[in-house]
């Protein structure tokens, strides 16, 4: 055998996978990304194993923020962290403040156990006090070894007011953690490493939000203390922000014009009829019809709107890239095979001056029914 060298064919872990419904990661050689929708389709069909069916002797508190029902990604991601470090003892309550809207088997899917509906909660009526005490009424209830939750806007505030009113540790900006440690970064690009604290702030994409299993997904009640008791807060309400004024990575509603995209009048009517701030592809940046500072993409803005409505944008891989955090996507295109066609929710084949045209009457109409 000397001088023979035995080659042993190597398997690239990150290679396109699918989680069988024993919780397995199968890793799917030669698969390419349509074979592997396919296989996922199939599986997400099959039903997933309850993470743990024992009776619980703890618990992890996530504390989230819903928006109108919903919990978005970096959400679940906050579940998904717990129910990962979670052992077969230990239960995930999620606190979801502003209610949600969903089935429990939904829920369950998220990695919860124990969901806890709190719709008064909304962040639409600012009440820090009152959501601490609801926050330090469900820590007096579960007992939680670590509370979760994302850091951005209500949710990393409520963080670190809690840990200063119950006076614990806190990790904020968690990209990476395990059972025992938490990380971020640091100026400078280093990582700096502490104990897993009770409360954890996790940054966006610190946890896979897709679970190889369930949570139980009970839904349980809570009476809430008086909405009056606020001292020291007074609410003045919420103001909206014309969308010119607000930056494209804040806007909540993108009207976004492309290279098919030739009538700039009317597309900057519909815009202010709709409200929605307005982007672009880099073609269009290009052509000079809209200012650099509008271009959506790898090398624009990144947006996370609700709604992303791209008018004669094809979907180049570059410009998805700027729109992968949009929650309902819609495209008007004349071409039905575009690649803006396989990411919208919905796509309208139609020339889009032609469609541009016919809604802006009737989003006036609508809006002035509204008003009166
Ligand atoms: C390094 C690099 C970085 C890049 N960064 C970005 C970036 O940040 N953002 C970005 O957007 N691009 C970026 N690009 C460019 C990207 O590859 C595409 O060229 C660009 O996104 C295409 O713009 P478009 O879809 O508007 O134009 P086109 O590709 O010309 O597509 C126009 C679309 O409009 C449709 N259409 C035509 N006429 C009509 C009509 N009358 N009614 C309805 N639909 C119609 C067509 O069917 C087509 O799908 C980058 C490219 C590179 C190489």
């Amino acid at each position: 055998m000397e001088g023979h060298q035995i080659m042993a064919r190597r398997v690239n872990p990150r290679r396109p996978y699918v989680v069988t419904p024993q919780g397995r990661k199968r890793i799917i050689l030669g698969a390419q990304d349509g074979l592997r929708d396919v296989l996922q389709s199939q599986h997400a069909a099959a039903r997933k194993p309850v993470r743990s069916t024992q009776p619980f002797e703890r618990h992890m508190l996530v504390l989230v923020h819903a928006d109108r029902g919903m919990l978005d990604e970096h959400a679940n991601q906050a579940i998904a962290a717990a129910a990962l470090l979670a052992d077969s003892a230990t239960g995930v309550a999620v606190a979801v403040l502003g209610g949600v809207s969903g089935s429990p088997d939904e829920l369950g899917a998220s990695g919860a156990d124990a969901v806890i509906d709190l719709p008064q909660l909304d962040v639409a009526s600012f009440g820090p006090e009152r959501v601490l005490a609801v926050a330090q009424q469900l820590i007096e209830r579960y007992q939680p070894v670590h509370i979760f939750l994302p850091d951005r806007g209500a949710d990393g505030d409520l963080g670190r007011r809690l840990a200063a009113r119950i006076g614990c540790g806190i990790a904020t900006d968690v990209v990476e953690l395990d059972a025992a440690v938490a990380c971020r970064v640091v100026p400078g690009g280093r990582f700096a490493r502490c104990a897993l604290p009770r409360i954890v702030l996790l940054a966006r994409n610190a946890a896979d939000a897709s679970l190889p299993f369930l949570g139980r997904g009970v839904v349980e009640q809570m009476p809430l203390p008086d909405a009056a008791a606020q001292p020291g807060v007074r609410d003045l309400g919420l103001e909206t922000s014309a969308p010119d004024q607000i930056g494209l990575e804040e806007a909540d509603f993108i009207l976004s014009g492309g290279n098919g995209m030739r009538d700039m009048d009317i597309f900057g009517a519909l815009a202010s009829a709709l409200g929605a701030a307005t982007g672009a592809s880099r073609v269009a940046v290009d052509d000079g019809r809209f200012p650099r500072a509008k271009q959506i993409g790898a090398t624009g803005k990144t947006v996370q709107a609700s709604a992303y409505i791209a008018i004669g944008i094809s979907g180049a891989v570059q410009h998805l890239q700027g729109i992968k955090d949009c929650r309902h996507v819609i495209a008007v295109n004349l071409d039905d095979s575009a690649p803006i066609a396989k990411r919208a929710n919905l796509t309208l084949v139609e020339d889009a001056q032609a469609l541009m045209r016919a809604l802006l009457p009737k989003v006036k109409a609508a809006r002035a029914a509204a008003g009166a």
